[in-house]
């Protein structure tokens, strides 16, 4: 068991949050009880994930997407007044971590995404912004497009979208989780044969056509499924606290 304070505490030193200008705060959310003991992740803040949290008689939630975004209206009616209260009703902290939980570069969702996929980084999609996310790297040996886009799909168990670029083989690529596929033209700049992203925009398709960089998207949700799941049982690990990934699945 430990003290909500003390998980905080450990995320935030660990994470960082006050490097990065995000859409949302970072760190805890909605309190509840002040002693954790059993948390559990999921990528999305969602009714679903609550409920679960709530039969598993979780003391905290530590999510990627979680509430209160920049622009978003502030009143608390259907879909998050309902979230909202069964959290509180149950006495559970969410605690959510964005831009901090993209970088960070062991726990991280682009971090993880490459471990889970075999691709070995070699720098930063944005070299000149330490702020900025997403990588660049290679795979161990150069592969056709076909064969990159069923190696995706068998690693993350779904499907992904590929757009065509150029004829030869991959070696480089350039990758960043959930909507970041307006990335797309600092991965050109880049000079690397492929980018992944989670979603497609339809100028996606465009530039990856016409730049001769192939485009796979692998689901926003898909793509941010390791980061969280990684950070959880970081903490379970400092903390000696119980933890539990929960995947509500989306197909975007
Ligand atoms: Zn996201």
């Amino acid at each position: 068991m430990a003290s909500l304070n003390a998980l905080i505490g450990l995320l935030d030193d660990e994470l960082q949050p006050a490097r990065f200008a995000d859409y949302c705060p970072n760190g805890l959310q909605v309190e509840g009880r002040s002693e954790v003991r059993r948390l559990m992740t999921g990528v999305t803040a969602c009714e679903a994930l609550i409920d679960a949290a709530i039969a598993w008689q979780a003391d905290a939630i530590l999510v990627h997407h979680g509430y209160f975004w920049k622009g978003e209206s502030p009143v608390l009616k259907g879909m998050k007044r309902r979230r909202l209260a069964k959290l509180l009703a149950h006495d559970i902290s969410l605690i959510a971590y964005h831009l901090p939980l993209d970088a960070h570069p062991q726990l991280g969702n682009n971090a993880q995404l490459a471990a889970v996929l075999g691709l070995n980084r070699t720098g930063a999609l944005f070299p000149h912004d330490s702020r900025a996310v997403g990588d660049v790297g290679e795979w161990p040996a150069a592969m056709s497009a076909q064969a990159m886009q069923q190696r995706l799909g068998e690693c993350l168990g779904r499907p992904v979208l590929h757009i065509a670029g150029g004829s030869a083989p991959i070696r480089r690529v350039a990758w960043c989780t959930g909507g970041a596929q307006g990335f797309m033209e600092q991965a050109i700049e880049q000079g690397v044969d492929a980018y992944l992203s989670g979603e497609i925009s339809e100028p996606t398709v465009h530039a990856a056509r016409e730049s001769g960089v192939h485009y796979f998207a692998l689901g926003h949700h898909a793509s941010e499924r390791y980061g969280v799941q990684a950070l959880g049982g970081w903490c379970a690990q400092r903390l000696g606290i119980e933890h539990c990934f929960t995947d509500i699945d989306n197909p975007a």
